[in-house]
């Protein structure tokens, strides 16, 4: 008993900055820290399961379990993906949601070690850190699942475990389904190498499969009987890469060539590649897209072969929300700084090293509330999607040295030891004080929802993705 009166104390002091707060803010940073052990543990399971795009089962299971054992209800194998749920509390409104990831990257497999090493060799890695971006918005829930507990709060909160962010966009599958519709606001973060409010946007893209069929033939014997779909590939390709030079600098348009024949010595009769467009928004990249589906065409005219374009899918890109930004700043500068032991910085300054970057460790610094840049750059998120249902809250949280590569061994290794988990922790903080000021503040939550109705305009959002189930690798393949 004594404990539970002592603890907010403790809180309240050591805040930095010279702020004071409200007992329920102590009370959401005491949640967090009575979860810590159970978080990291949650966080550390998921990591070394590192398990890819819908095939997250163990990972989702061990996160819905804990939702569960805390008192929420359960929607499992959502939207048609088994590795999908929601895990909700409370009733009524406000109704906020947070995101959630747990799926790794294939060959990123790294032990909780500052020089390359794997785990497990040729196996999958949390390189993007989603074994701590789960676990935390899964924290950040049960602080106010727990505010609403002892009557602090009314309304609902809703963790979304979405799967497949780094394949097959999962989140685009909720949305299909209408799942977020319900939501208020939602709230999402990101593991990074600095932590600040995040309010930049993100790239639209779309990804789309070409396949050329064309006739197979003795490639010495009688090559004019032939019709060659790897030739029209080369050619797709050359005219890709002749575009290049008259597309906007903000375009990127990327390939894989999935399959070209199978023999040298047979004319390939069956091509296949993936092609990815992206730009700053949906508006700059459309006709692109457009163009380069065109350019199919022509490839097969000259190599006399047919062909097909399949969409696989597309994503937005998000659609920031200040208003929410702000609140978010409002709450890193009641949190403070990230601060690092000895041991840590000695950690993130050998990956540097051995990454050829300055010796300078992490950043834990909180940033500035920055302008919102008209071209992002940077990489696409399915959290865009989310962002034109419903407004999205951002935050990124250091848990990898400065300038490290993304999706490498250096982010799987500190995503597995305690500047990750440190994180983790900060994040799930600062996500459900910010959602503690939405439930809180009637007229934050009116001025976050104008900004989303006054730049989403009447703009009916649909996601790009073609009729049909979502693309669940069967358990013989992949
Ligand atoms: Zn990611």
């Amino acid at each position: 008993m004594r404990y539970l009166v002592i603890l907010p104390l403790l809180y309240i002091a050591t805040f930095c900055n010279g702020q004071s707060t409200s007992d329920e803010k102590s009370m959401i940073i005491g949640s967090v820290d009575n979860h810590e052990k159970a978080l990291i543990n949650l966080s550390d399971r998921v990591w070394a399961l590192a398990e890819t795009a819908f095939e997250e089962s163990h990972s989702s299971k061990l996160l819905s379990d804990y939702a569960e054992a805390q008192g929420f209800s359960l929607e499992l194998g959502v939207g048609d993906m088994p590795t999908a749920f929601i895990a909700t509390y409370g009733s009524g409104k406000p109704v906020i949601g947070v995101l959630g990831e747990f799926d790794a990257l294939p060959g990123l497999s790294q032990k909780a070690h500052p020089e390359k090493l794997p785990l497990e060799s040729g196996k999958a890695g949390h390189g993007c850190g989603h074994n701590l971006l789960g676990a935390g918005g899964l924290g950040a829930a049960i602080a106010i699942k727990e505010l609403m507990e002892q009557g602090k709060i009314k309304g609902t909160v809703k963790f979304f475990g979405t799967p497949a962010e780094e394949k097959y966009f999962g989140k685009l599958y909720f949305a299909r389904e209408g799942y977020f519709d319900e939501l208020d606001v939602c709230l999402d973060w990101h593991p990074s190498a600095s932590t600040k409010s995040e309010v930049q946007s993100s790239l639209a893209l779309v990804d789309f499969i070409v396949e050329f069929n064309g006739q197979a033939a003795h490639a010495a014997l009688d090559p004019w009987n032939g019709r060659s779909a790897t030739d029209a590939m080369e050619l797709y390709a050359h005219g890709i890469n002749a575009y290049r030079e008259h597309i906007r600098p903000s375009v990127r348009i990327h390939y894989h060539m999935q399959q070209a024949g199978d023999v040298v010595n047979v004319v390939g009769d069956y091509a296949k590649i993936w092609v990815r467009v992206r730009d700053s928004n949906r508006k700059g990249m459309m006709p692109v897209y457009e163009h380069v589906q065109r350019m199919a065409e022509g490839a097969a005219i000259m190599a006399n072969v047919d062909y097909k374009i399949s969409l696989v899918s597309g994503l937005h890109e998000v659609l920031v929300n200040r208003a929410g930004g702000t609140a978010m700043q409002k709450n890193l500068e009641l949190l403070g700084d990230l601060s690092y032991t000895t041991e840590e910085i000695a950690f993130g300054k050998r990956i540097q090293e051995v990454s050829g970057k300055p010796q300078i460790g992490m950043d834990g610094t909180i940033k500035p509330l920055e302008a919102t840049r008209k071209h992002p750059g940077g990489a696409s998120s399915d959290v865009g999607d989310v962002s034109w249902v419903v407004p999205q809250i951002r935050l990124g949280v250091t848990t990898a040295p400065v300038d490290t590569p993304w999706h490498s061994w250096a982010v799987v290794a500190c995503g597995g030891m305690s500047i990750g988990h440190k994180g983790m922790l900060y994040a799930a903080k600062a996500l459900a004080l910010t959602m503690y000021d939405l439930y809180e503040d009637p007229d934050l939550l009116r001025e976050v929802q104008k900004e989303f109705k006054e730049k989403s305009g009447d703009y009916v959002y649909k996601p790009m993705l073609p009729e049909g189930p979502p693309p669940i690798p069967s358990s013989d393949n992949e």
